[in-house]
């Protein structure tokens, strides 16, 4: 495992007057290079430098004039954060600690699987969900994220790719409760699906939510293509009020999760962190399989990865297999994820906590 601190501190790292270029780049580069006289397919280039060729600054973008790029670079800054810590983990997973330029830090993953390339990018600072395990929400939310914040952080973690390595997939499971930014989020991820933008089949972008159900109907109503992974964490309302004291009743939230997968035709998701003497005893199971019911769905059971500070374990292998063998013999689809990057903090916030004494940007 290495880790780099305080890694970058590029001179194109700054907040323009009119909020980040990334919120909405054509409209904004078009006005800039029209008010300039210059050629609209300079923006087309710029774009391709970008998200195709993974230029990390106004320079890289060797194509374009040197004079264009000065001014650029005077005028627009590309990234609105610094990479505070880089680390990398011997199983190839990457993720960086960014402070943001508009105040609080986020994380941000790169996944090596055999082929797969996955990225976990944030959506808030902080987050208001409060689920008890949760590094992320235990300070509570600051403030959501701008489109352009979450486009940053796709095009930085592109950016720690091998030339020969392409990204494959999106995941939407870092840092914040994503339909609680929902307006931010989905043109951000208009980006990553964009043949001329990341180029990633929305088949292959998972939002991972834990749950609210009139924001899972708008996005029902509007953007149904993604796969949406609800997280469930308790078999039983009781119990989940205890781990997420901010979601809603089960049976509201599965209800709003079959009318999307109805319109969305995508194969249902659900998340379960599995604690330690909390939610893994054997009635647990069968409570679950019971609440699943017949639903064609992937069932993904994340034994819990420890969080300094908190006082919830991992399971012993012994109760991680009665509890798979109670679903699987109930005819659910379970798989066990093992978190990748275990050993550099990958679980949500657990970075930004460790970095907290020393980095502490904002109030969190
Ligand atoms: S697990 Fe997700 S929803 Fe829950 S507090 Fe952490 S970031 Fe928020």
């Amino acid at each position: 495992m290495t880790s780099t601190d305080n890694t970058t501190t590029p001179s194109e790292t700054a907040q323009t007057e009119n909020g980040h270029l990334l919120d909405a780049l054509d409209p904004q580069l078009n006005r800039w290079l029209q008010d300039r006289g210059l050629p609209g397919y300079r923006g087309k280039q710029i774009r391709q430098w970008l998200f195709q060729q993974r230029a990390a600054n106004w320079d890289a973008m060797s194509d374009l004039p040197q004079k264009l790029r000065r001014a650029l670079a005077a005028d627009l800054p590309l990234w609105q954060s610094r990479i505070l810590r880089h680390i990398r983990a011997a199983d190839g997973t990457e993720k960086l600690l960014l402070a943001l330029s508009r105040g609080g830090q986020i994380e941000c993953v790169l996944l090596r699987d055999r082929v797969r390339r996955t990225i976990c990018i944030s959506t808030q600072v902080g987050c208001g969900m409060g689920c008890v395990f949760c590094a992320s929400g235990l300070d509570g939310v600051e403030r959501n994220l701008s489109s352009g914040e979450i486009v940053e952080q796709m095009l930085r973690l592109q950016q720690l790719l091998e030339t020969e390595e392409r990204l494959s997939h999106v995941v939407v499971m870092g840092m914040g409760e994503l339909l609680a930014n929902l307006e931010a989020l989905l043109p951000a991820l208009a980006e990553a699906h964009r043949a001329d933008g990341l180029g990633i089949s929305t088949r292959r972008i998972t939002i991972s939510t834990v749950g609210l159900p009139a924001a899972i109907d708008r996005l029902a109503g509007s953007q149904p293509h993604y796969r949406l992974a609800l997280s469930l964490h308790a078999p039983n309302d009781a119990l989940r009020r205890q781990l997420v004291p901010a979601g809603q009743p089960l049976q509201t939230l599965l209800a709003a999760a079959d009318r999307y997968f109805a319109v969305s035709g995508r194969r249902m998701t659900f998340e379960y962190v599995l604690l330690a003497d909390i939610n893994d005893q054997p009635d647990h199971a069968r409570q679950l399989a019971h609440l699943l019911g017949r639903r064609e769905a992937l069932l993904n059971v994340i034994p819990y990865n420890p969080v300094a500070g908190l006082p919830y374990r991992t399971p012993s292998t012994a109760r991680q297999q009665t509890f798979q063998r109670i679903l699987t013999a109930a005819g659910l689809r379970v798989q066990f994820r093992h978190r990748k990057g275990s050993r550099i903090n990958a679980a949500c916030g657990q970075l930004r906590r460790a970095a907290g004494g020393r980095y502490r940007l904002s109030s969190n």
